[in-house]
């Protein structure tokens, strides 16, 4: 098995730590990755901002600004030709899925995709019956302020979250769409703050099918994200077993991913995950 992490960002990352691309790329070199795969979060539509209903800090916060883009695709490109006899750095974005902005999701990466190896499709905004959206990992408050109700009866909010997974996954975004979708069961960072159920209920389990489905077809591979068992109130992995062994079952590849933010980040949970892995596989 290839060692590969799969999902990083940079120092441009507006939420993020700040810290040095370079070393990042380096302790990964250390690591002993054969890959790294640097994929930034892309601007977010302009007028995102119109549709949503959360603390304006969040989608300010969330992706480079589209001024940023070029300098994001200058340093990951150098990274890429500097260290090309260390490690093999493949570029990209993660993109949004935000139902209503396909288009001109598509147009960014119209634009930019041919400069990209990997992208990843995450869905970090849910739309509430109003249509507006709400932030789901962005904090407490926010999910709080936007599916209270849901929150009492959270398998409904499972599936909401689970049915815009199958939408993205089913989003035909162009030619440099991305080929994989990241951390399933983002849902769940909250889960020990709200008191959330461990596992997914039967309605949820046919959608987590229906996801792995289309992801097969359409040879999407799934963000095997470490970055949820370093989280306060998360305490998993991302997508959890449950949707682990639905993607095996599926034969739906796991690429493991940091979602590194910063230097120390990297490659964290490599040896567990990539063990826990294996033996799921073998109880499929
Ligand atoms: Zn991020
Ligand atoms: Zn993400």
């Amino acid at each position: 098995m290839l060692k590969i992490d799969g999902h990083t960002h940079t120092e441009l990352c507006p939420h993020g730590s700040r810290e040095s691309t370079r070393a990042m790329v380096e302790r990964a070199i250390e690591l002993g990755f054969d890959e790294y795969w640097i994929t930034e979060h892309a601007p977010m539509p302009k007028d995102f901002v119109q549709r949503f209903a959360g603390p304006a800090d969040d989608w300010q916060t969330e992706g480079l600004s589209r001024e940023q883009v070029d300098d994001y695709l200058n340093l990951a490109e150098q990274l890429q030709s500097e260290y090309a006899d260390q490690i093999k750095i493949s570029i990209g974005f993660e993109i949004e899925y935000l139902a209503g902005f396909e288009e001109t999701t598509r147009a960014f990466l119209d634009q930019y995709g041919k400069k990209t190896q990997h992208n990843i499709l995450s869905v970090h905004y849910l739309q509430d019956d109003q249509g507006k959206f709400w932030g789901i990992d962005y904090s407490t408050d926010e999910l709080k302020a936007g599916f209270a109700n849901e929150l009492k009866t959270p398998q409904l909010l499972y599936a909401r979250y689970l049915k815009t997974v199958l939408a993205s996954a089913r989003c035909d975004l162009g030619s440099f769409g991305p080929d994989k979708l990241g951390h399933l069961s983002l849902i769940k960072k909250y889960q020990d703050y709200f008191g959330l159920p461990e596992v997914f209920d039967r309605s949820c389990q046919q959608l987590i099918d229906e996801i792995m489905t289309t992801a097969s077809q359409r040879q999407l591979s799934l963000d095997f994200n470490s970055a949820g068992l370093y989280k306060k109130y998360c305490n998993d992995f991302y997508p959890g077993s449950q949707i682990v062994l639905a993607a095996l079952k599926a034969g739906v590849p796991l690429i493991f991913g940091s979602d590194a933010h910063g230097i120390d980040q990297v490659g964290r949970g490599w040896h567990a995950m990539k063990n826990f892995l294996k033996v799921l596989d073998t109880i499929k």
